[in-house]
């Protein structure tokens, strides 16, 4: 998709650090990090929300939940514990509409989430 902002960075026109890749999904550091370890782990091919990643059924999604695992494990986060988040819609926050896993750890996590 032209105007979406994580398709620019899969095609390399806006700038991101990243920090691990398949063959079909992206991690790169988010640029507002809320812990050490904050990566956001994205299909290269555009996909709206966690249920169209579903729904894609021809292992999309399982891809992008292994490059999370390798991110963590990467970052030295998998053996303490990180979450894994996919705001969904306005009402979680979700503000990029091209589906990103939030790989976050480093740090001891509350819960419940604000
Ligand atoms: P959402 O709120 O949709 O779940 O998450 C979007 C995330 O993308 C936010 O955590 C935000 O900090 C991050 N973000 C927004 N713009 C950019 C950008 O240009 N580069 C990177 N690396 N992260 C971004
Ligand atoms: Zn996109």
């Amino acid at each position: 998709m032209s105007d979406c902002l994580f398709c620019k960075i899969v095609a390399k026109e806006i700038p991101a650090t990243v920090v691990y890749e398949s063959d079909r999904a992206l991690a790169f550091r988010d640029i507002n990090p809320q812990a050490p370890t904050h990566v956001l782990v994205i299909p290269k091919a555009h996909v709206a929300n966690a249920v169209e990643l579903a729904g894609a059924g021809d292992g999309l999604a399982d891809d992008v939940l292994k490059a999370a695992h390798a991110v963590a494990e990467q970052e030295g986060v998998s053996e303490g514990g990180y979450r894994i988040v996919f705001n969904t819609g306005a009402d979680a926050g979700q503000t990029v509409f091209h589906v990103h896993a939030h790989v976050l750890g480093g740090r001891s996590l509350t819960w419940p989430p604000g």
